[in-house]
């Protein structure tokens, strides 16, 4: 099964993609923790992601996508994708990838991002949590990644608040999926 969880930074994409690994057994699997494990590993490509990374950009459509096609021919039984597709370019590309079953999205405010995403830095200390680098990368969600909710094609879409309880939302997901 071919999975997309799609919603803003906050919106939990990755609590509950991990939530449904574990209950179906699918694998969740998130482009942004891949990228970071590139940088972590301090190879040149890294340190080149990294530029972008730590201003809030995405970073460049031909590395990108040479990522995700290794996770995707990585995951031939399936995965849930999270992080990915981020704008119209990636969205077309990834149309000729892969078959998509299910998109689940998340919905919360940007104030509940903000908030919940300042709640991560003081845990994850990740270089763009800063209320910058957070500004910058919700104001290219809402730009070019939200605009793509209404060209992801797939068999079934769910729409889910996420502003709740982590059980509460997975509970949701759950139900409708
Ligand atoms: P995330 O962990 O999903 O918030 O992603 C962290 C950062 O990784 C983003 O701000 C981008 O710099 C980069 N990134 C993640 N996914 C993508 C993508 N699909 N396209 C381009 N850059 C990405």
């Amino acid at each position: 099964m071919n999975i997309i969880i799609f919603g803003k930074q906050g919106c939990g994409k990755g609590t509950q993609a991990a939530k449904l690994a574990q209950k179906f057994g699918i694998p969740a699997v998130s482009v942004g923790n891949r990228l970071r494990e590139l940088v972590a590993s301090g190879s040149e490509l890294g340190l080149k992601l990294k530029s972008y990374m730590d201003k809030g950009e995405l970073v460049p459509f031909e590395i990108n996508v040479a990522i995700v096609k290794e996770l995707i021919d990585t995951h031939p039984q399936g995965m849930i994708l999270d992080g990915f597709p981020r704008n119209k370019e990636q969205a077309a590309w990834l149309a000729k990838e892969w078959q998509v079953d299910v998109v689940i999205e998340l919905e919360i405010s940007d104030e509940e991002a903000i908030r919940r995403i300042l709640e991560r830095a003081a845990i994850e200390h990740r270089s763009d949590d800063t209320p910058e680098v957070i500004q910058k990368r919700l104001d290219i969600y809402h730009h070019e990644t939200e605009p793509l909710k209404h060209l992801l094609s797939a068999k079934k879409i769910i729409i889910i608040d996420g502003s709740g309880s982590i059980e509460a939302v997975f509970e949701q997901i759950c139900k409708k999926l």
